[in-house]
């Protein structure tokens, strides 16, 4: 389908693709196989500018929006979602400083993070603190020249490999949710060191893994925005980097068809190429459809936050985008997996990793319920004593 693309948007996207088909699907097996953070694969994409995409030009990226991003994120993750994990979680460290950093922290790490030379991490989630982000127990003690950081990350994609940190800790546990902000930290800060890397179902070209500060100083020149703004920051970045969440769903669902309807116009079965059997064609329709329909919505949400100014409608709707893609990513790769039949099962095929990878779309930036709880609540809000219609 058209979306009537600008050629500049357009550009991005077949950007994106050479990179996905001519490096990263060559090794992407590979990758996952040997748990190999994909160096070379940030190399190319930083060759192809794609760091650069949603960064401003003053800054040397290209001034896209969201939009954009969500473009080059799809074609990554058409191909692999390890590698498409890995780019877009620089892209999501990268979001505070690009939202609320000053103009002197903007200038000493847009650039570098905007030409690939630097990747960046965000750093909210801990062992007791997930969906329950207020109760993470990092602190942030006040000094006369900055800060001192203790406590540990939990799962941090890029860490370890990024150079840059976006960090959430408490300055103040007596003000509640006002009681958290935002640092930028630098790898190699004394203090600052990393533990263990996860193993995962999925998404294994990525590396997860914990941040530990243990008398970590940093300069209150690294402190975001203002002290007590932690939150806001999250929830903001988080609202610009959900639909990219949707547009991986979209680009490995997306993925898992291509594979899936090759395959079904190539196997015999009774005699007969398997797309013959109505089952299986009705399967692929089904398929298609949702794809569709999730590009659509991250389309149009991605395009409508990048006009829109209103916070809490830009939050409902950023989740509903990354709720419904992943989704139907999780739906469609389980479902090219049964078009395989047992070859399908089989890591020789493709879709058996589309399918552990799909996943943690459900789970990471928020899980898909507390989307919802979100999406709720806004809604609950929105007709709070509206009338009924007639
Ligand atoms: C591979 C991977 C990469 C990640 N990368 C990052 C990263 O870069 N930076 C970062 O900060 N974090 C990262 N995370 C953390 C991720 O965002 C959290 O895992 C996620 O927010 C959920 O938290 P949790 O896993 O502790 O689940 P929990 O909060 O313990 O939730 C467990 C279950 O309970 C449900 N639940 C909890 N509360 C409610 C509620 N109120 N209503 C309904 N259901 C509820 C959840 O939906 C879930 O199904 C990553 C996680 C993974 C697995």
């Amino acid at each position: 389908m058209d979306y009537f693309l600008t050629p500049e948007q357009e550009m991005i996207r077949d950007l994106a693709r050479k990179v996905a088909v001519e490096k990263i699907l060559p090794v992407r097996a590979e990758l996952d196989e040997k748990e190999e953070f994909p160096w070379e694969i940030m190399k190319n994409c930083a060759e192809a500018g794609l760091f650069g995409i949603s960064i401003s030009e003053e800054f040397g990226g290209f001034g896209g929006g969201v939009l954009e991003n969500c473009l080059a994120v799809e074609e990554l993750s058409r191909v692999c979602l390890g590698v498409a994990t890995s780019y877009a979680a620089s892209g999501l460290g990268a979001h505070p400083i690009m939202l609320y950093g000053s103009p002197e922290q903007q200038k000493k790490y847009l650039p570098d993070i905007a030409k690939g030379k630097r990747l960046a991490a965000f750093g909210l989630t801990e062992a007791d603190a997930g969906s329950d982000a207020g109760s993470i127990r990092t602190t942030a003690t006040r000094t006369e020249k900055g800060y001192v950081l203790n406590g540990t990350k939990q799962w941090i994609t890029n860490g370890g490999e990024a150079e840059t940190y976006t960090i959430i800790a408490i300055t103040d546990r007596s003000k509640g949710p006002r009681g958290a902000s935002a640092f930028i930290l630098e790898k190699g800060a004394p203090g600052f060191s990393f533990g263990k890397k996860e193993k995962k179902m999925g998404i294994r070209s990525s590396a997860t893994r914990e941040l530990v500060f243990q008398d970590c100083f940093v300069p209150k020149e690294n402190l975001i925005a203002k002290e007590g703004m932690g939150f806001i920051v999250t929830m903001r970045t988080f609202d610009r980097t959900r639909p990219g969440v949707g547009s991986q769903g979209v680009g490995v669902a997306q993925g898992a068809l291509d594979e899936a309807v090759r395959y079904a116009r190539e196997r015999e079965q009774f005699g007969k190429k398997i797309i013959s059997f109505q089952a299986v064609q009705h399967l692929l329709a089904d398929m298609a459809t949702h794809v569709e329909a999730a590009r659509a919505l991250i389309y149009s949400v991605a395009r409508y936050i990048d006009q829109s100014k209103d916070p809490k409608e830009i939050s409902k709707v950023s989740g509903m985008a990354k709720v419904f893609a992943s989704d139907v990513a999780m739906k469609v790769t389980v479902d090219a997996v049964q078009v395989f039949g047992g070859y399908g099962y089989m890591r020789d095929y493709p879709v058996e990793k589309m399918m552990r990878d799909a996943k943690i779309l459900q789970i990471y930036e928020g899980t898909n319920q507390i989307q919802r709880n979100v999406i709720g609540l806004e809604l609950s809000k929105e007709y709070a004593g509206k009338k009924e219609k007639k």
